[in-house]
């Protein structure tokens, strides 16, 4: 078989997956051609399956070098689902685990092999060249002093490729810019490596921001439209992570705050306990999040601003990693700006923190697409719209600002340029507060100019103003504002400014408020299923199916097992293991949706079968433990329907005078019988009455 179709064929076989990612397949190429490979892969962008697979295709066994012990452990159990001969090797273990593994590992019966940087040493004498297939550096940028999270043990691994000089190496990354990049083929010896730089976009994300106010209340209603589903929620401090998680469980919603403060073991716990969707919510500090490869990630929600964009794409990075469509949303706010700001200016480089917190807010503030704006930062050129951020999905409006922002201005001028942004505002919209009457403010001509508009408003709009470069924050001096000489031209020389319109973008939001669709029943079964198994294998949910695969169901009812393997994520040890399961639950739902259907359709029918073999209204309805008064109201159905049924054996033409008579005098409201019972003295049952008002209409 040629080595293309072969390796398609390995991919469905043992993987279900119909096809490769971008980069995928040119990868698991060039390793099975022997070339050394660096993969800048986004996250989610299925780095493990490009040296996976080749594992599976050569001969002899596959090194992984991988970081933290927790993830090894996780994508061996992964690995062990599809039935693919794995193990990892690392200091947590007993000698004994420790040379049975290695037993196994020389009588090849690992196909791969994960191995901390720290075990490698212990390790290295056991290689032989001819016995290991490849070498693959998952996390490559941690080699690196440039990267941003360097780990001295990955330095020696750079004698791989000296002692090794034949088995290709892999280097993976999710975060390297050019300059680590080449940092890491130099380091790992491998500078003919071939490169591959896939695309950061995840289009799956839905990008959106929104003014940090009354953020709690925004939280609830966000999750409201999302019950069950699995997010991270990230804070600046540790104290609001615990406040906030304490808020969230009092709404009963199981969350748990996470951050630095924990001792280590207890870390661990909420970590597993997210991982298998035992505490779908964590509210953390950014320490939380590195190392877990959970793929029904479905939100992520900024409570604060990041310092930059690299932490922002990394933290949402986290949700929809099965590739499912997932919400992520910021909260804006300035005090996180301001609170940014000092952290930036007590670092060492505080030009270069400066400058990504500014670019951070630029984004933040965007009126554009924000995905291009994002996509841009990382040096991928886009220019079209992605129709997945807020932005895309409701534009925003201009309209003339100009005597807006002279009010502003003029406001900020007669305060002597001596107010932050919150007096200005207070003063701009005729506050009554003791600050403003205390400074006399309430005299000045600008004094509740604006007062038309509410204060959030009014701040999204000075904002804009800043951005606009009409208006400085001095933030080094108590946030101050302070006019430009482009608000002078403003004020004194008729320039024109436009604005984004807020109202319109509010009623929009609201029309357009992300819908949600509900997982549906048979989502939910096969989800429960899917966990009974997780518990009974004692692995993380996903390591049976992640979200897609169950969503793929879902979607394409599977009935024998071969429409099964079609399912994304079944490959053949699944089918065999799992397949009859998931089978079972799916026809019970097709049969219990026929028989719904059915009942609905027959109920009159099952009284017409049994009326035309001559029963009459009493025998059919003890048959079938109904009422008479339902059996006559299937007849007026059936009637109704225009079959052959004779109301006249049950009525008489009189009666239905009488009951028509007897409307018309009490003229009940709402069509109600109970007044015309009444009137004829409780003379005639409801159904007569019912069926002599469908006769006489
Ligand atoms: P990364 O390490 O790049 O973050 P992973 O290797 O963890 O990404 O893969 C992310 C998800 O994508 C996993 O759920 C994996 O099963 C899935 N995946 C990988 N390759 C494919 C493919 N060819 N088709 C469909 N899903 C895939
Ligand atoms: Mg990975």
């Amino acid at each position: 078989m040629e080595r293309a179709q072969r390796s398609l064929d390995v991919l469905q076989r043992y993987f279900g997956f119909d096809s490769f990612k971008p980069d995928q397949e040119a990868i698991v190429s060039d390793l099975f051609n022997k070339k050394d490979v660096l993969a800048v892969m986004p996250t989610g962008g299925g780095k493990s399956l490009c040296y996976q697979l080749p594992a599976l295709m050569m001969d002899g066994t596959a090194i992984v070098i991988s970081p933290l012990i927790s993830l090894m452990k996780d994508q061996v159990d992964a690995l062990k689902a599809n039935g693919i001969a794995a193990s990892f090797f690392n200091s947590s273990q007993s000698t004994e685990v420790q040379n049975d593994i290695l037993r196994n590992f020389h009588h090849q019966r690992i196909k791969l092999l994960y191995v901390a940087p720290e075990s490698l040493n212990t390790l290295l004498s056991h290689f032989k060249e001819s016995s290991i297939s490849l070498f693959a550096i998952d996390e490559a940028h941690c080699i690196s002093a440039w990267g941003h999270d360097f780990r001295p043990a990955y330095v020696q691994l750079g004698q791989l490729k000296e002692r090794f000089p034949q088995v290709p190496v892999a280097a993976l990354t999710a975060t390297a810019d050019k300059a680590t990049q080449d940092d890491i083929v130099h380091q790992l010896h491998i500078p003919n490596a071939s490169k591959h730089l896939a695309s950061f976009d995840r289009r799956n994300l839905y990008l959106e921001v929104r003014p940090g106010t009354k953020r709690i209340q925004q939280i609830f209603r966000f999750l409201e439209e999302r019950k069950g589903q699995s997010g991270i929620i990230y804070c600046l401090s540790r104290k609001s992570t615990e406040d906030i998680a304490d808020k969230l469980q009092s709404r009963g919603y199981k969350a748990q705050a996470y951050h630095a403060g924990f001792e280590s073991d207890e870390r661990s716990r909420i970590q597993d306990d997210f991982v298998n969707d035992k505490t779908p919510i964590v509210v953390a500090t950014i320490a939380f999040g590195m190392g877990i490869d959970k793929s029904n990630v479905r939100w992520v929600i900024h409570y604060n601003l990041p310092k930059n964009l690299e932490s922002y794409y990394q933290e949402i990075g986290r949700s929809g990693r099965d590739g499912l469509p997932a919400d992520t949303l910021l909260f804006y706010s300035y005090a996180d700006v301001v609170r940014l700001r000092q952290f930036a200016e007590d670092s060492s480089n505080e030009d270069i923190q400066l400058a990504k917190l500014e670019r951070m807010q630029q984004y933040a503030e965007a009126l554009s697409c924000r995905r291009i704006a994002l996509l841009n930062y990382f040096g991928e050129n886009k220019a079209e719209d992605c129709g997945n951020c807020d932005i895309c999905k409701t534009p925003p409006q201009f309209f003339d600002g100009t005597i807006l922002t002279q009010k502003v201005c003029s406001a900020i001028y007669r305060l002597g340029q001596k107010e932050p942004i919150g007096m200005v505002i207070d003063v701009l919209r005729g506050a009554k507060n003791v600050q403003v009457q205390d400074k006399g403010y309430h005299h000045i001509k600008t004094y509740g100019v604006a007062e038309d508009i509410g204060y959030i408003d009014l701040q999204q709009y000075i904002i804009q103003m800043i951005n606009q470069g009409l208006i400085e924050m001095r933030f080094h001096e108590k946030g101050r504002l302070v006019l430009t000489p482009i608000a002078h031209q403003v004020l004194f020389e008729h320039r024109k400014v436009k604005l984004a319109s807020l109202q319109l973008k509010k009623k929009k939001d609201k029309q357009t408020s992300i819908s949600k669709s509900e997982d549906s029943e048979l989502f939910e079964k096969l989800r429960k299923l899917r966990k009974e198994i997780a518990i009974e294998e004692d692995v993380p949910a996903y390591i049976i199916f992640n979200d897609a695969s169950l969503k793929d169901m879902e979607r394409r009812l599977p009935i024998t097992e071969a429409d099964f393997s079609s399912i994304s994520g079944v490959g053949e040890n699944k089918k065999r293991k799992y397949g009859q399961r998931f089978l079972a639950i799916i026809q019970k739902h097709i049969d219990d949706q026929e028989e719904k259907a059915t009942d609905q359709r027959s109920t009159y029918q099952v009284t017409y079968d049994l009326l035309k073999q001559g029963l009459t209204i009493d025998e059919v309805a003890e048959r079938r433990s109904l009422k008479d008064e339902t059996i006559y109201g299937h007849l007026i159905r059936l009637h109704q329907e225009g079959r052959p049924v004779d109301l006249s054996e049950h009525i008489t033409q009189a009666e239905v005078q009488t009951v028509i008579k007897a409307k018309e005098s009490v003229q009940p409201e709402d069509e109600k019988l109970r007044p015309i019972f009444d009137h004829l003295d409780g003379k005639y049952p409801y159904w007569k009455i019912k069926m002599g008002l469908y006769m006489g209409s």
